[in-house]
């Protein structure tokens, strides 16, 4: 059986923070608050992961309370959900996700980003679709107060 997940994540940025998004750190003037690093990307997906698992959505499994999570690099999340999906003996078949953000330019870092994420969900370049786009100005995230992420997945069975 074939399964979709669908996910979405936006963190604001704040001055003075370290960027982390999509498992690297990028050098710019403002990061990513959240609980966790604020890896919105990786939130996304691990979103439409546990959509895809019918497990519920990230705040469940990782509350926002819970101290071992603080400040936790969200690639450590994601290894977790991926430990769940081999459990049910299931695979991630291909992802692919949208960054919106003004800035910093994100298509530099995507092949880093692949090679980061892409040993973590099992899953080739070629299956992992890495995408930018900025918000042409407009809203919060336009005047560079916040990065949005959106996410799918298609998971299926170990031999699909
Ligand atoms: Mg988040």
């Amino acid at each position: 059986m074939i399964r979709t997940g669908l996910g979405y994540d936006l963190h604001r940025l704040a001055a003075g923070r370290k960027l982390f998004l999509g498992g690297l750190e990028i050098p710019y003037s403002a990061g990513l608050v959240g609980h966790s690093d604020g890896d919105a990307l990786i939130h996304a997906l691990i979103d439409a992961i546990l959509g895809a698992l019918g497990e519920g959505d990230i705040g469940r499994i990782f509350p926002d309370r819970d101290p071992r999570t603080k400040n936790v690099r969200s690639t450590e999340l994601l290894e977790t959900v991926m430990t769940m999906v081999r459990k049910k003996r299931l695979r991630i078949i291909h992802a692919d996700a949208v960054v919106v953000a003004e800035a910093p330019k994100l298509g530099p870092w995507f092949p880093d980003m692949k090679k980061r994420l892409g040993p973590i969900l099992g899953l080739r370049d070629d299956r992992l679709g890495l995408k930018a786009k900025t918000n042409e100005g407009l809203g919060l995230i336009g005047r560079g107060r916040a990065i949005a992420c959106w996410a799918v997945v298609l998971v299926g069975g170990k031999k699909a």
